[in-house]
């Protein structure tokens, strides 16, 4: 028995130096990508939240691969808005009649088989011109029947976490990945996606916010194209289209699960810190 109490295989000296040197290769590695950022800038503390800034200890014997912090820290500059600017055509409408226009593109919709089990289109709602915008998974039962994002139980759940933040919902703009509910609330398929995100991609572009929270592992995990664990993916800062993109859990597994809820308001108020950092404040005082 080792003396961490757990049991250890004999290896060979000499192949245990050779992983004892990779492994501090590695550790050093992971250091100086940690200060530095991805593009060798640095990045305040708070918009690293959740990345470790060293490999954690873990009592696994010595064959046991060194962890890998995931997802390694990312440069987001809250300052710059984005290669959207340069590819966007700058006369393009904006705000609502931008959205305006998306949704007429968008019209009855047939391009994907959603079309023939929803109630209703949920487009999005809130302010065309908002700062923050707030993107789900898709339209559950309640949604598909009042054609409103997050109007059911876990709507309420994160009308109140908007709320805490300062805002109200009218001052932030909500949607969805997919505008059409899945049967049975399955999970989106990569079809519909694909037919889909454009429009978010549109929606986003027309309102232009300053930072997006993407609520739940469907909908980071899409948006970033990224398979991580919601838990590893949650309050690091991260970027859509150009776009500042905090990861967070969804109201509906809040619900399920409120000892998450602490967490999620962390990353809530780093989003509150990150949007400070620009000059944009909530117009109420938040929770603390
Ligand atoms: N869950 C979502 O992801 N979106 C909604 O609009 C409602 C529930």
């Amino acid at each position: 028995m080792a003396a961490d109490g757990e049991e250890r295989t004999k290896e060979p000296t000499g192949e245990r130096e050779e992983l004892r040197t990779l492994v501090a290769q590695l550790r050093t590695n992971i250091a100086a990508r940690g200060r530095s950022g991805l593009l060798g800038v640095a990045m305040p503390a708070r918009m690293t939240a959740g990345a470790p800034a060293s490999v954690p200890k873990k009592s696994a014997g010595p064959i046991a691969p060194a962890p890998l912090p995931s997802p390694p820290p990312q440069t987001v500059s809250m300052r710059s808005t984005g290669t959207r600017d340069e590819e966007r055509d700058p006369s393009a409408p904006r705000g609502a009649a931008g959205l305006q226009l998306v949704r007429e593109e968008l019209g009855d919709c047939k391009r994907c088989k959603l079309c023939a089990t929803r109630t209703n289109i949920v487009f999005g709602v809130g302010n065309p011109d908002a700062h923050l915008v707030f993107v789900g998974e898709a339209p559950g039962a309640d949604e598909d029947a009042q054609g409103e994002p997050f109007v059911g139980k876990a709507g309420q759940l994160l009308t109140k976490m908007i709320e805490a933040m300062g805002y109200a919902r009218g001052d932030v703009y909500i949607c969805n990945v997919l505008k059409c509910r899945p049967p049975g609330n399955r999970n989106p398929e990569p079809d519909e996606v694909a037919s889909c995100e454009p429009f978010l991609k549109k929606q986003l572009g027309a309102i232009r916010p300053r930072m997006i929270v993407a609520l739940g592992k469907f909908a980071v995990q899409c948006l970033l194209r990224d398979d991580s664990p919601i838990g590893r993916l949650r309050g690091n800062l991260r970027s859509y289209e150009g776009i500042p993109l905090m990861p967070t859990f969804h109201p509906a597994y809040l619900l399920r699960d409120p000892s998450k809820k602490k967490l999620a308001w962390d990353d809530l108020k780093a989003v509150n810190a990150a949007l400070a950092e620009v000059g944009i404040s909530p117009p109420r005082p938040p929770a603390p």
